[in-house]
């Protein structure tokens, strides 16, 4: 694994398991966006939990269930 590609995925890491980072929810709540809805999705509200199991726009990079 490249250092680039590490300290990336560590900071979205670190964002989701904090849950301060570039989500709308946070980032309304200090008034740096005007709603708190997704931006990829227009979901509210757009927070780690969203980002990781919910937003559609990231569902291509979960892992498919397992077929039995
Ligand atoms: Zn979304």
């Amino acid at each position: 694994m490249c250092k680039q590609f590490r300290q990336f995925s560590l900071h979205h890491l670190s964002q989701v398991l904090t849950r301060n980072g570039c989500f709308s929810e946070y980032l309304n709540r200090f008034g740096k966006t005007e709603s708190d809805c997704c931006a990829l999705c227009w979901a509210a509200p757009d927070g780690a939990e969203h980002a990781v199991f919910q937003c559609d726009a990231f569902h291509q990079w979960r892992p498919k269930p397992a077929s039995t």
